[in-house]
Order: C-alpha cells, then structure tokens, then sequence
C-alpha cells in the first residue's frame, strides 16, 4: 500500500472517531453555584447569630456556607411596623437576607414551616407538617451537597425555650441520615421524563460528612468539650473587622425583632461596643461553641469541624441505630417531648448528645405547668396505680393525687397538671412524681424548672 493511501485512511478513522465523539452524550452535572461547604439549618430570621462568628470566619477562609430557614418568624412583635403575621414574616425574610448578604453569605431558602409559639418541639414538628418539612430539607441537601451541617441542637434544656429551633435541629438530623439514601424521597431522584418536567427532579443522592450543633441553652457550660469552640476576637483578614464585630453588625437588620436594643448599639462608639461585646450578658465576644453531632468520616469530638473530610463524595451511610429499650413488669416514665428525645437519639445514632440529666424546662411565672407522664402495665393482670407529687412550696396541684386503673397490657399517656408560682425566682425548683402500686414503688421521676418572667408558653 503507498503511503499517502495509508495516511488518508488513518485520517478518514480519526474524523469518524471524533464524530462519534462530538455526538456523544455526557452526563448532566449539579449546579455549581449553589454547591455548599456549610449549609446551616435553622427555623428563625436571627437564628443565624449563634454563629456569624464563625460563619465569618469561614467567608475568610473561602467556604461556601449556604443557609436554609424553615420558616418566616413571622410570631412576635413588630417593633418596625404594622405588618403582622406572613407579613411580618416577609419582613423579616428581608432583614434576614440583608444580615447574610452582609456576612458574605448569598445562598439562602427559606421553606414553608409556620412559627410555632411553644417549647414543645411535637407542636412545631406537627405545624410544619414533620414528612414535608423533611422532604424539603433532605431536597435542599441533595441540591447544596453541604460536606458539614450546623444546626440546633435537638434537645430540651432551660433556656432552649423555642420548640421551633429544637425542629430545626431534629429535621435537620434526619435529613443527615436520609438524603444520602436513593430510596428516600425518590421523586426527587428520578430521571425527570419531559421538557416540561415539573414532577421529577433528577438530582441524586448526597450524604453529609458531619453535622454539628448549638444551642441556646442557659447552663452553656455544660456543652463545653462537647465540640470544637471558636474564638471570634481575631480580626478578618478580608473586612479587617474583629469577627464579633461582623456579628453584630450583621444582627443590627433585624429591627423588627430588637429595634430598640439595635438603636442602642448605633448609638455606641466602637470603644463602647468593645465593652458591651466583653460583658456576659451580651456575650457577643464569647467564643461559639459547638456540640459535635456525628460524622461518616473522623470522630474527633473537639477537633476542627473540618477536620477528616474527604473531597470525594460519602457513601450513603445508615445511622446506627440503639436496640430498644425492653418495658417490663408496671413503669412510670415521661411522656411529652422529653420521650421522643429519647427514641429520637436512639433511632439516629445520637445517643452521646448532650441531656439533661433530670429533665428540665423554663416556663413563666404564675403559669400552668403540664407534665406528660406514661404508666405500663406489662404484667397479666389488672393493677391499680397511685400518683402522688411532691412539690415545692408556692405550687399547687390542680386535681390532687389520684389512682390509675391499667388492664394488662395496657399504656396509659395522662398529664398532671401544675400551677407554678407567681413569683419569679433564679432558684430551680425540683418537681417529684412517685407511682405505687399495692404499697411498692413502681417509678419515681423528678422534673427540674426555672420559673422566670415571659418566655413562650409550654
Ligand atoms: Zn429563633
């Protein structure tokens, strides 16, 4: 063969290669824009500001931190105008975006969850309707493919007095374990069918590496070496500000909720501001501590939260989920949102989390104070329960101690119903509630509260 016949069939193969090539279909990729580093899950316009400082930090060192708010706050006052309700709520969807765009952070939902007036996380989770509210969760992970979850730490604790912010925390938590799963919400999965495709999403599956929380609690002590803890003295290398600074200037669009308390701060010098940060009851300059919640790829508790991640994607990894707890012979226990924390833990891998030893709640002075409380009778026979509460002086029971009839088998969910003094106090009041049943104790359980000024009903 001559040579020139060789080269110009090499070079018909190679067009016919390239070609095939120009013709061949490539997968189609995520959205880049809106890829995460951080993606921080919260329930409030203002909620982000138990952590700006930190966020700050994280704008310095080039992540991309993503926000999304389950609801509006549209609960409250408002300090600015007469806008109340969805119109508050659109408000403060304002405020909140001027905060984070001040912040650096661009990328921010907000999802369609009602701001719920309780402590007791069951009310929220219920007013956001639970499935939806995690179907929007786990779409907005797949869609930010977040590497770290910050949110609040689901948990009750004087002081942690939004049942809102503790769904946040549980939604949150669940997204952690669900997203990653293809079988989770697969519509959102699913190749999507037509040009006009309004059903079917076509993402795909995406598991976070760590999810960490924090908290409003009062006792904060108690989280310390619970989590890494971050300074916010230091000063940003890009807006040459202290980060407590940015903190609270972010937190100065949120007029509506703290006009009053913000006017005062505009009306500091930056040597006043410096005095305020530094005192406690302001605590703008304390360090942001973190409770570290779990991770598919380093268990350092305290370490850095980027500690041990991987640029490559995760695998879908199940949380480890607790044996339950066997209900033997007649039991006394809590009910309420203090036994869903229970299973809660259990069901997510999150059984080191945090508690309160004795369970706790803050609530307002000359209130009605109401404690679930579940009796069991595991036994074959029928047995007759007595509850008798002991509490402190300036309480006062409603209907006095009473008996309890429980076939076998029986589960029997009941609240004792308590009026709390009308004198606030810093004192935390010890509440006890015994069972017996033909004279032998079956359970004895104390409930710890503060009884304060304000603050949302139980
Ligand atoms: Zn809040």
């Amino acid at each position: 063969m001559k040579i020139w016949r060789v080269l110009v069939l090499t070079l018909a193969l190679s067009l016919q290669v390239l070609a095939q090539q120009e013709n061949a279909r490539t997968a189609p990729k995520p959205d880049d824009r809106l890829k995460a580093d951080v993606l921080l899950i919260v329930a409030h316009p203002d909620d982000e500001t138990g952590v700006s400082g930190y966020l700050a930090q994280l704008m310095d060192q080039g992540k991309r931190v993503a926000a999304v708010y389950l609801t509006h706050g549209e609960a409250g006052h408002n300090n600015m105008g007469r806008e109340r309700g969805p119109s508050l709520g659109a408000s403060r969807e304002m405020e909140l975006r001027h905060a984070l765009t001040y912040l650096g952070i661009e990328n921010v939902w907000f999802l369609g969850g009602r701001d719920t007036p309780s402590q007791d996380v069951l009310q929220s989770l219920a007013n956001w309707h639970h499935g939806q509210a995690l179907e929007d969760v786990v779409r907005m992970v797949r869609i930010t493919r977040p590497t770290v979850i910050v949110t609040w730490l689901p948990g009750f604790f004087i002081g942690e007095n939004h049942g809102d912010h503790q769904a946040a925390g549980v939604v949150a938590s669940e997204a952690f374990d669900l997203a990653g799963d293809p079988s989770a919400f697969p519509a959102q999965i699913a190749q999507p069918r037509h040009v006009n495709e309004t059903l079917l999403e076509g993402l795909q599956p995406w598991q976070p590496q760590k999810l960490y929380f924090f908290s409003d609690a009062s006792d904060d002590k108690q989280f310390r070496g619970k989590g890494p803890s971050y300074p916010v003295t230091g000063v940003s290398s890009k807006r040459h500000v202290v980060y407590w600074r940015l903190a609270m200037d972010g937190f100065r669009f949120h007029r509506t909720q703290y006009r009053s308390y913000i006017e005062k701060l505009d009306k500091m010098t930056d040597d006043q501001l410096a005095k305020l940060a530094g005192a406690d009851q302001d605590g703008w300059a304390a360090p942001m501590q973190f409770i570290f919640g779990k991770s598919v790829v380093s268990e350092s508790v305290t370490g850095d939260i980027f500690e041990g991640v991987q640029s490559a994607p995760a695998p879908y990894t199940p949380p480890a989920v607790a044996e339950p707890i066997e209900q033997t012979g007649l039991s006394l226990a809590i009910g309420g949102p203090w036994k869903f924390y229970d299973d809660f833990r259990r069901a997510h891998g999150l059984n080191q989390l945090p508690r309160a030893e004795v369970p706790e709640i803050g609530i307002a002075a000359g209130t009605m104070l109401q404690i679930p409380l579940i009796l069991r009778n595991q036994t074959d026979r029928v047995a007759d329960v007595v509850m008798e509460v002991t509490l402190p002086e300036g309480w006062s029971q409603k209907e006095k101690d009473r008996t309890y009839r429980l076939s076998a088998g029986d589960v029997f969910p009941f609240q004792v119903e308590l009026n709390a003094p009308a004198k606030k106090s810093d004192n935390v009041a010890e509440l006890t509630f015994i069972g017996t049943s033909a004279g032998q104790t079956i359970g004895t359980l104390k409930i710890r509260v503060r009884v304060g000024a304000g603050g949302l009903p139980q």
